[in-house]
């Protein structure tokens, strides 16, 4: 099994610590490798590395720093497959997913690279005559990316691509559950001729690794997705750094009673199930029209006793693995949970034994909205049925949990597709469609407490990985006072 190593300063090497753990392929619990248990001091030096870089790199004009990002797409492209099954074998999802894992990075790269030859700033009109007004974009400086395992090659490349682009050095952790993605991940952008030190990777753990860059003086944007946890611990402690937080879900879909209830069907089973519901936009909710539970339930059992569970490499696996043993815990914690405060149990609810950390798509039905289950983040594939009489009682349902990602409603009436796209207080509205698809050239981020007001994808990202500053130029050749002069 071979060793692998993090990335300083251009050169592949062990951690400080001479510490290591695994990352283990979790449909079969065998080891994909050795990595560095990365410390504070490995963080250190990544961070001087990236400061030393910062000077040639924001130097370089941007088309030129695109045409890098464009050797990148194409070489993404080239190992789509390779880096896909590695997705699979890592993380667990099943290989079309994987393959959509890279593809997603493949996208962003083709868009940022494009943005190297815009990148635009505002001219306006001044109120004073001979006088110029302009915005331009400059880099923030040394930005560290804290990622989670769940798209363990997507996430990076939203916070990656837009920071490179913009001018922006990199110090990167990758999620202890994914290394080995993350570091095929940046072997591309080493390939495609970056610079040294632009992109600087340390493996290891959250408290360590994750903290020092969240408090390391020299960073100047911690861009964190993960746990609504951790992001309100990282609020606290980066001062006044720019931070971007993409943090949980409780996603719903509403079915309205002229619901097309097959759609509807596919929509629930791939938000509730695919990934197997670890997906920060998983449908864990599904809010249902009194008039047609009844006959939605008895489809949704039907079709989820049919989805095969099993290694995401084979064909005609619905349903990998959990990530871990302790993620499986916390899903099998919450079926408990489920059945104490009075939901029932319709399908699943049980671990399968053997290899792999496998668990039994999940459903319950007569759940209120304030219960635990229809309230936080499970991470898994369960599903809380919630019954509503009409429209203005499903978007109250919506509405009653502390995040506000995704959300989805399958009707066929144009106004209470409308009204519910107004009131739903979500960073994503779906019509027709299920809780899960986002482009990479459009806003992605949510509301409350998914994060802090900061969107990735397209211009977005560009935003967040970069400053504006606001010139002006006056070629009057006297002193002109703004809000004073002719006043
Ligand atoms: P997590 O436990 O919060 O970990 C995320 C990352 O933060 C990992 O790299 C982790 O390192 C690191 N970390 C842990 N503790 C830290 C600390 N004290 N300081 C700095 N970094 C720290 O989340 P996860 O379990 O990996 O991911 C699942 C969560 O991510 C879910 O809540 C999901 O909804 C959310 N998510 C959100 C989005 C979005 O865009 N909104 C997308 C995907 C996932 P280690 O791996 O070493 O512990
Ligand atoms: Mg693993």
């Amino acid at each position: 099994m071979s060793t692998h190593k993090i990335l300083i300063n251009g050169e592949w090497v062990e951690s400080s610590s001479g510490k290591t753990f695994d990352s283990l392929n979790p449909a079969t619990e065998k080891p994909l490798g050795i990595f560095q248990k990365g410390n504070r001091e490995d963080v250190k030096s990544a961070t001087d590395s990236a400061e030393d870089a910062f000077e040639k790199w924001s130097n370089y004009p941007a088309p030129k720093r695109g045409e890098i990002l464009f050797k990148a797409y194409q070489l993404l492209k080239e190992n789509k497959q390779r880096l896909g099954e590695l997705v699979t074998k890592e993380m667990g999802k099943v290989l079309p997913e994987g393959l959509g894992d890279v593809q997603e990075a493949i996208d962003i790269t083709a868009y940022m690279a494009a943005e190297g030859r815009r990148l635009f700033g505002h001219t306006t009109p001044s109120e004073l005559p001979d006088k110029f007004c302009m915005t331009v974009r400059r880099p923030v400086g040394v930005v560290g990316l804290i990622s989670p395992w769940n798209f363990p090659v997507a996430i990076p490349s939203w916070k990656i691509l837009p920071a490179l682009i913009c001018g922006n050095t990199v110090v990167f952790k990758p999620a202890s559950d994914t290394p080995l993605c993350a570091i095929e991940f940046v072997k591309i952008f080493e390939q495609a001729g970056l610079p040294d030190g632009v992109v600087n990777l340390v493996t290891g753990s959250g408290s360590d690794v994750g903290d020092e860059i969240v408090t390391n003086s020299k960073i100047r944007m911690v861009s964190f997705t993960g746990s609504r946890e951790v992001g309100l611990e990282i609020t606290k402690k980066a001062g006044l750094k720019k931070v971007g937080l993409e943090l949980g879900g409780k996603n719903g879909i509403i079915i309205m009673d002229d619901a097309d209830l097959e759609l509807a069907l596919d929509g629930v089973i791939w938000g509730g199930f695919g990934t197997t519901g670890q997906r920060c936009t998983a449908a864990s909710r599904v809010i249902v029209h009194e008039k047609v539970k009844e006959k939605f339930l008895e489809m949704f059992v039907e079709r989820t006793e049919k989805l095969n569970l099993g290694d995401g490499l084979n064909k005609g696996t619905d349903i990998g693995p959990l990530i871990n043993d302790e993620a499986r815990e916390k899903v099998e914690k919450y079926t408990q949970i489920g059945i104490d405060e009075g939901a029932k149990l319709l399908h699943g609810g049980r671990k399968i034994g053997g290899k792999g950390f496998f668990y039994q798509p999940t459903i319950f039905d007569d759940v209120t909205p304030g219960m635990r289950i229809a309230q936080e983040e499970i991470f898994g594939p369960t599903v809380s049925v919630i019954e509503v009489k009409n429209l203005s009682e499903a978007i109250e349902v919506m509405n009653s949990v502390k995040y506000g990602l995704s959300s989805s409603i399958y009707t066929k009436d144009v106004n209470k597709a409308f009204k519910a796209v107004e009131k739903i207080e979500a960073g994503l509205t779906y019509v027709n469609a299920s809780t899960i698809g986002s482009e990479v050239h459009l806003p992605f981020g949510g509301v409350k407490d998914t994060g802090n007001g900061t969107r990735e994808g397209g211009i977005h990202g560009v935003e967040e990985f970069s400053e504006v500053k606001t010139v002006y130029i006056d070629y009057s050749g006297k002193l002109q006072k703004a809000q004073i002069d002719d006043k």
